[in-house]
């Protein structure tokens, strides 16, 4: 059963005090539905806080959405056309169907979650995709540790950005040919590339360690990438510290990560 309750708000998270008995509850927002319910024993006031949805917190956003020299979000403006050039087995022959048939993938997943914000589109104008879009690029194991000086690196971001709008102006993707059909890969650097950084969490895409080869997003992942579009560019992260994200990730037994590069401001 449902009652009518008022919703407070709070500190970035919903609020609502708690009856005696099982208190059910759906919350709909911009980003879905959060439902659940709780017993309350009625002896003291008790309020359930909720944030805007599951998996939600101050230290996510910032580790995941954050740029780490500023503290502040990064993202291509609202609406956003943004000119893709994928490289192609002219270019390079070691490319695979199944590669360009993943990084394609990836770039229709991402532009289905953020449900026409950004859009990809195509264009053979490689210096145009350079200087104001996304560059994809299929490289040797070499030439992606290069771009990343990581020396286990499959993959790589390079992005531009105008920090002080906190506007992203144009990303550079390497991919690994020998992960060039790894969705997951594709899903991450392109993430990267749309302003995301990484994620805390191993079940996610976003991890800077690539758990699962051809893992999708998951559910909060998208959920943070679809808030980073609904906030403005630029806003503050939560934590002051500027440092807090500058630390590599650790690399368990040879296990391979990506790290972002070129963050330097424009
Ligand atoms: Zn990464």
């Amino acid at each position: 059963m449902f009652r009518d309750a008022s919703i407070f708000t709070e500190d970035g998270y919903f609020g609502l005090d708690l009856v005696q008995g099982e208190n059910e509850f759906a919350v709909r927002n911009l980003l879905g539905e959060y439902r659940s319910f709780l017993v309350h024993d009625g002896s003291t006031r008790h309020t359930l806080r909720f944030p805007p949805f599951e998996g939600w917190s101050r230290e996510y956003f910032d580790e995941l959405l954050t740029f780490a020299s500023t503290g502040t979000v990064g993202r291509w403006p609202n609406g956003a056309e943004i000119p893709v050039w994928v490289e192609s087995p002219r270019e390079d022959p070691l490319i695979t169907d199944k590669g360009l048939q993943k990084a394609y993938e990836a770039l229709e997943i991402w532009e289905a979650v953020l449900g026409g914000e950004v859009r990809f589109r195509e264009t053979t104008n490689k210096k145009l995709a350079e200087e104001q879009g996304l560059v994809l690029y299929f490289a040797t194991r070499a030439e992606v540790q290069e771009q990343s000086s990581v020396t286990t690196a499959i993959g790589v971001c390079s992005r531009s950005w105008y920090p002080s709008e906190g506007r992203i102006v144009a990303g550079q993707v390497f991919v690994d040919h020998a992960y060039q059909d790894s969705l997951s890969r594709w899903l991450h650097e392109i993430g990267h590339c749309i302003g995301l950084g990484h994620s805390p969490d191993e079940g996610d895409v976003m991890h800077p360690i690539l758990w699962e080869r051809d893992g999708n997003l998951t559910e909060k992942e998208k959920n943070m990438a679809r808030l980073l579009y609904t906030i403005p560019m630029g806003t503050q992260g939560f934590r002051t510290s500027k440092n807090a994200l500058q630390s590599l990730p650790v690399i368990p037994n040879g296990v391979v990560v990506d790290i972002i590069v070129a963050e330097a401001g424009m």
